[in-house]
């Protein structure tokens, strides 16, 4: 596919801006149990299932606690995010990746702003981009939303004819194909690929390599 025409890159951070099967995004997921057990006093194994319910019901977790248990956003954002940072290792090949793409640079996550701060900084390539959209931003309505994209768009004047977006939740690429950007699965070579999706990789650093 040829990319000459892009010149907005917009990245999730999850599993896509550092890599899914590391055992750093298990202590976020675990965190959310924990919270979600404590807050609706619920056994550990009944809290998995609801969490994993409202995820794939609502986009988020949070937004399912929000909805349906009128939970207060703040104190989860704070609770899940706050995460031992030494699992995961900054890539320098991510860093001059991202560098070396023409045009702005964007994250969109449906974590909090705190989170992609953190996690950001890590990295060591916070700096690099443009603006950062998070769950607050969307008013907690979450990708795979249309909304979350709409306001995301208007947020930072995007042309998303001009616009890549790259995700490892496939549902969360249907929308942005939909608006007409390009779309980047982050995903394991061999993933089934539903036609929204333009182009695979599992090694992000790697395939910014090509720019
Ligand atoms: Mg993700």
């Amino acid at each position: 596919m040829n990319l000459a025409h892009i010149d907005t890159w917009v990245f999730d951070l999850d599993n896509t801006l550092y890599r899914g099967d590391d055992a750093f995004f298990v202590q976020i997921v675990d965190k959310i149990t924990q919270y979600i057990s404590r807050y609706l006093a619920l056994q550990p194994t009944e809290a998995r299932i609801l969490q994993k319910q409202y995820l794939a019901e609502y986009g988020t977790s949070l937004s399912g606690l929000m909805a349906v248990n009128g939970m207060d956003p703040a104190e989860f954002l704070d609770y899940v995010h706050n995460v031992d940072l030494d699992l995961l290792k900054p890539d320098p090949r991510l860093y001059s990746g991202l560098d070396a793409l023409p045009g702005k640079k964007y994250i969109f996550t449906n974590g909090s702003r705190g989170h992609a701060k953190n996690i950001g900084e890590h990295l060591g390539i916070y700096k690099l981009f443009d603006g950062v959209f998070a769950v607050e931003d969307m008013d907690y309505t979450p990708k795979p939303k249309r909304s979350a994209y709409e306001k995301f768009i208007k947020t930072f004047d995007i042309d998303p004819a001009r616009a890549l977006m790259a995700e490892d939740t496939v549902q969360n690429l249907k929308v942005p194909k939909d608006m007409s950007m390009a779309t980047l699965y982050i995903a394991p070579n061999g993933s089934e690929l539903p036609d929204y999706v333009d182009m695979q990789t599992y090694d992000l650093p790697a395939w910014l390599q090509m720019f």
